[in-house]
């Protein structure tokens, strides 16, 4: 029924060496930059996402719309489906994996922990399985993210730190991840990257991030909780921007090494990198929120909760010198700007969303 929109999606239109790349979570804020990049500069791109309801799936229906204008098709369906994804592979070669797909959110583990199982974990063995059993085998990249350095209180967080201390169930997870990546390319061949992202934001951003709720409720004209961490210190992340973000996720595809894997079996070493994909320069909440206030031209009311969260940790920061000299990744955006973008985007889609006003 899809195989002519996948052929079509699937369709290179640059001639240097160009990929064809299954994109999973490509309705998702991060997989939608992400296609859209590689589609425009001539890869074959074809994305698959289950618009789950974690958050608001007409947000997830504008994304697709928009990746369709742009000759993207996304096949609605999950990642555990392991005869779809078989005849995706048999009606199109598939060079490379940019897989996305996961149930993201460190609370929403708390009241459903099945869901981070389902994604993160029988997803990730399912897609390993399928790209394991491809002749050829595609080479991988995947996101991990920097909730896996937990509790790590050595600043910057640079790959070689310890990731023993989840604070959450997601950030488990994703740990777990990286452990099943390391047996896949161990046994198999299978070539992985796996990309550990500092709380990523920008335009298409996710409603369940601090920094979209934040924008919501400042102008509903809600007061916002804006949580501490022990000793009532305040919270600080390593907020990178989504543009910064997407190169990471690009050159790691393009540096990426065939997997040297064959109908399942390993025939010589494969590449297994990891790599931190921040900005280098963590900001505070309540920093966070006087650029929002300065953008919206409106004043928050602040809830300061000096009680500590179950699953936040008190700060991130990346070192990004792995990533700097291996796929040439420098972080440009600094969070003024990015906010700025964010916010223009944020008032643009909501005031005008019936009429689809295009930023890109
Ligand atoms: P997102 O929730 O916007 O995107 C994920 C997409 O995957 C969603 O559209 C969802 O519908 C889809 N999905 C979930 N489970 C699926 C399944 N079983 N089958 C098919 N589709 C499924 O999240 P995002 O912010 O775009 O994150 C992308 C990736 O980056 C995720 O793996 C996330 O864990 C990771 N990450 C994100 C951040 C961040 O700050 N955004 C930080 C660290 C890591």
């Amino acid at each position: 029924m899809w195989e002519k929109q996948v052929r079509q999606s699937c369709l290179p239109t640059r001639g240097d060496n160009p990929m064809v790349v299954l994109v999973t979570g490509a309705a998702g804020f991060v997989g939608t930059h992400v296609s859209l990049a590689l589609k425009k500069r001539g890869d074959g791109v074809v994305g698959i996402d289950n618009f789950n309801s974690y958050y608001e799936i007409s947000l997830k229906r504008a994304r697709q719309e928009h990746l369709a204008k742009h000759g993207v098709f996304v096949i609605e369906a999950d990642i555990n489906n392991a005869l779809l994804l078989k005849s995706l592979f048999e009606v199109v070669q598939i060079t490379h994996v940019m897989h996305l797909a996961a149930q993201a959110g460190v609370r929403y583990a708390m009241e459903n922990p099945g869901s981070y199982v389902h994604s993160n974990i029988a997803g990730l063995v399912n897609l390993f399985e399928i790209c394991k059993a491809a002749n050829p085998q595609p080479a991988i990249v995947w996101a991990s993210s920097s909730s896996v350095y937990g509790l790590n209180t050595k600043v910057p967080f640079s790959e070689m730190d310890r990731t023993d201390q989840p604070a959450s169930l997601y950030a488990a997870t994703k740990k777990a991840g990286e452990e099943i990546a390391h047996t896949y390319n161990h046994i198999y061949g299978l070539s992985i990257t796996g990309l550990r992202f500092f709380t990523v934001y920008g335009p298409w951003g996710r409603p369940d991030m601090a920094y979209f709720s934040f924008t919501r409720d400042i102008l509903k004209g809600k007061p916002i909780n804006i949580y501490q961490g022990a000793n009532n210190k305040d919270l600080a992340r390593d907020f990178t921007y989504i543009d910064d973000i997407v190169k990471g996720c690009v050159a790691s595809l393009d540096t990426a090494e065939r997997s040297t894997g064959s109908g399942g079996k390993k025939t010589g070493p494969a590449q297994l990198r990891i790599f931190n994909l921040g900005n280098t320069s963590p900001v505070t909440v309540p920093t966070l929120v006087d650029i929002l206030e300065k953008y919206l031209n409106m004043k928050a009311i602040r809830n300061i909760v000096k009680m500590p969260r179950n699953g936040d940790v008190p700060f991130t920061h990346a070192n990004v010198s792995s990533a700097q000299t291996q796929l040439n990744y420098k972080p440009i955006t600094d969070l003024d700007t990015g906010l700025k973008k964010f916010v223009k985007w944020y008032l643009s889609y909501y005031e005008l969303v019936s009429t689809r006003v295009s930023f890109w």
